[in-house]
């Protein structure tokens, strides 16, 4: 398979509601897409990174500014990459920006696979054919987020995830515990609590007392140390998302006991290949998984769906059905069986966007081909 040409777009989804998290409220999902065209098929990956630098160090514009001025000319100079391995190697070269290359490594999986008539999860090496849905509620008021959870369990989620942040987080979680005492129960803080503030960590104390299926990432990113003496000292299992950027820092985290479970997001660990390796790590340590989601399109989260497939997810994902997310998704809608996501059996990714939507959400689009 010889690579000919590789676009980058920049599309924007409108959200079906706001998401507000500790670190921002996003309202529309500006997204980047890498289409790779080949002389067997063409594939396509999404970058996950956000409209703002507020998740991680990643955003959508910045991300395209990679994709064009640094990503795609690497790959294709000075003559299109062998293999997978090869493309991959030479995006090494540059610094960081995890969810700009997983979006190279997508659409070029996409297109391999595609070619062979191959799905994405079977690649992978998937033994499950379904995921446990998740629906995430944003911050809101105690009523807002009961009416949220509420309505998510009305929708078949068995699982919910409330964003939490330093102040409120009790009120906002005793609700819903209380109303919903069947459902797996997930706090996330995004970071946002600091173990030397009394209160805070006071606070983070109690929600013991609520029996949670998970804590998550309670404390900065580089704080390993922090998430240990929590994990050391909480009843909940404390799981990281954020800090986990790699193999290295999850061997990291294993080793000082910082976590028991760590949230496996293909976009925050530089792809779908590294999720896989991260999720190998998880198994072996012993550590809880569960499959994190980021906004994305059904494009993306077909992908992650597929590493889904992988199993052992016992904290469940973050993943729910596109009408969870978007008014339109970009591709035929996931949707959700009796609380579960199907993983994609069709060749590739096993969806595509649906070229109509396409253009409707493209704000931007630019296009390289390898020289001749
Ligand atoms: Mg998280």
């Amino acid at each position: 398979m010889r690579l000919t040409g590789v676009e980058v777009r920049l599309v924007v989804l409108e959200l079906a509601e706001p998401l507000v998290a500790a670190h921002a409220t996003v309202r529309e999902r500006p997204l980047v897409l890498v289409r790779v065209l080949t002389d067997a098929a063409e594939g396509w990956g999404e970058c996950a990174a956000l409209a703002e630098p507020t998740y991680t160090a990643e955003y959508a514009a910045g991300a395209f500014a990679v994709l064009v001025d640094h990503l795609v000319p690497r790959l294709l100079a000075p003559r299109p990459p062998a293999s997978v391995q090869e493309a991959l190697a030479r995006l090494e070269q540059v610094v960081g920006h995890p969810m700009a290359k997983a979006a190279i490594e997508m659409a070029l999986l996409d297109a391999g696979l595609r070619a062979e008539g191959r799905s994405l999860a079977e690649h992978l090496g998937a033994v499950e054919r379904r995921v446990v849905a998740g629906a995430t509620i944003g911050l809101g008021a105690p009523a807002q987020v009961l009416a949220a959870a509420d309505a998510a369990v009305a929708a078949g989620y068995r699982r919910l995830k409330c964003k939490i942040a330093p102040g409120r987080e009790w009120a906002l979680l005793e609700g819903v515990r209380a109303r919903h005492p069947e459902v797996a129960l997930v706090a996330d803080a995004n970071g946002s609590y600091r173990l030397g503030d009394p209160r805070q960590r006071r606070a983070l104390e109690r929600l013991d007392r609520l029996g949670l299926a998970a804590l998550e990432q309670p404390l900065a990113p580089d704080d390993l140390l922090g998430h240990a003496e929590l994990t050391a000292s909480l009843e909940t299992p404390v799981v990281l998302d954020e800090s986990v950027t790699s193999l290295g820092v999850l061997d990291s985290a294993i080793a000082l006991r910082a976590c028991r479970g760590v949230v496996v997001k293909p976009a925050r660990l530089g792809g779908l290949l590294a999720a896989r390796r991260v999720h190998a790590r998880c198994v072996e340590a012993g550590l809880a998984l569960a499959l994190g989601g980021m906004l994305e399109s059904g494009l993306g989260r077909a992908a992650t769906l597929a590493v889904g497939g992988l199993g052992g997810f016992s904290l469940g994902s973050d993943l729910g059905a596109s009408d969870r997310y978007f008014a339109t998704d970009l591709t035929e809608a996931h949707r959700l069986e009796g609380g579960w996501l199907e993983v994609p059996a069709g060749p590739g990714l096993g969806v595509a966007p649906v070229p109509e939507r396409l253009q409707a959400a493209q704000l931007r689009s630019w296009s390289a081909r390898p020289a001749p």
